[in-house]
């Protein structure tokens, strides 16, 4: 694997500066899908960013984000992926199970040679733009609480349920979808029978909770700057004084500042302890998007209270990305499973 992060961030900022911002406002507007960037970002090989090199990816990323797609993945799919063909997403939770994706409720069941499965799940990113589904399940014989699919949207009986029409990420196409006697090959399956728990703690926590706290540091960054911008360039006309010239105000952009550094360099130490296979690298996975998710609201709040009146124009950018920090704080793992589990380690109790 290599590690080159000044190669990746060339490919990334002109594609950021680019036809993300240009299509940021509308997306987020009228609530589509950004196909536009998602485009980009795949002619630009950033799709397969944590594909492995032999099929054709970038082979960045950390190991459990890799081994995802390299130790159960078809190759043809792997191959898929790493070109940028193939966009898949997780269909975890469940309307049943809600927010505790490592209990599901959904069914799979033997069906001759292959594989029923039913379920009502109850958001899916990306639904009617995903090749796949990373699917939950209860097993279909063994012990364990869950089993994970590779499901093909294009699947008989698997059906978009609805639409999404949400307060923040309004671009991402979050759905419900269900899935009333759909058949999948038992090839489909990632990984074995009931071993669903640790496909999803070993393989995708760390990667998911990796991400999402580098999504809401970025949130928080791009807060940061052009609130301490604006603070620079606004000035009161009666006496010639700039925002940041009230101590107060300079307060609140030093407390952004310090939020978001924290937050980065959590992630920064969650990186190495995970490439160190460090002995705290579970807990530093857990705490990193518990951190960052919550210091973006609050990073978040602090912008539209500085910004002032202007917060409240979405030319700022300062309310799309307060309504998108709050996200973070309730994607499963939610910030109170979070906190649960990290009082649990830390009890020396069993987290999981
Ligand atoms: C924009 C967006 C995109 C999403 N995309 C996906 C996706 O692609 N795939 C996917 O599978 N899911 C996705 N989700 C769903 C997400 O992961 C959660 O499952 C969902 O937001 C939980 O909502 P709920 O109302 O069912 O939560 P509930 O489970 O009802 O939780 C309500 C409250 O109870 C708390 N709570 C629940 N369990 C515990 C616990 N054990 N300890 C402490 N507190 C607890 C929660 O923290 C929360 O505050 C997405 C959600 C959002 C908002």
């Amino acid at each position: 694997m290599s590690h080159n992060p000044s190669k990746i961030l060339e490919l990334v900022e002109p594609i950021a500066a680019g036809v993300v911002a240009e299509h940021a406002i509308r997306v987020d507007r009228e609530g589509r899908f950004p196909e536009e960037a998602v485009s980009a970002l795949g002619a630009a090989g950033l799709l397969g960013l944590v594909s492995a090199r032999e099929v054709g990816g970038l082979g960045e990323g950390h190991r459990a984000a890799a081994l995802v797609v390299e130790k159960h993945g078809p190759e043809a799919v792997r191959r898929d992926v790493a070109a940028g063909r193939h966009l898949s997403t997780l269909a975890f939770s469940e309307a049943g199970s809600r927010s505790q994706f490592w209990a599901p409720t959904s069914t799979a069941t033997k069906n001759g040679s292959s594989v029923r499965l039913d379920a009502k799940k109850s958001w899916v990113t990306s639904a009617g733009h995903a090749a796949a589904y990373v699917w939950s399940s209860r097993p279909v014989a063994a012990a364990g609480a869950s089993t994970i699919w590779l499901v093909p949207a294009k699947t008989q009986g698997v059906r978009l349920d609805g639409a999404f029409d949400g307060l923040g990420l309004r671009g991402n196409d979050s759905r419900p979808v269900a899935a009333e006697a759909a058949l999948v090959p038992e090839s489909a399956r990632l990984g074995a029978d009931g071993a669903g728990l640790a496909v999803m703690l070993e393989i995708v926590l760390p990667i998911f909770n990796v991400m999402n706290a580098a999504c809401s540091i970025g949130l928080m960054e791009t807060a940061t700057q052009r609130t301490a911008a604006h603070a620079a360039s606004s000035r009161f006309e009666h006496d010639g004084a700039a925002l940041a010239d009230l101590p107060t105000i300079r307060a609140y952009v030093a407390r952004m500042r310090l939020k978001t550094d924290l937050a980065r360099a959590l992630l920064l130490d969650t990186l190495d302890a995970l490439e160190t296979a460090r002995g705290d690298a579970v807990l530093r996975v857990l705490e990193c998007k518990a951190a960052a998710g919550e210091l973006a609201t609050e990073v978040l709040d602090i912008g539209m209270r500085v910004t002032g009146g202007a917060a409240f124009r979405r030319d700022l950018g300062v309310e799309r990305q307060f309504r998108d920090a709050r996200a973070a704080t309730v994607m499963a793992p939610t910030t109170d499973a979070l906190y649960d589990f990290i009082g649990k380690a830390v009890c020396g109790m069993p987290v999981f």
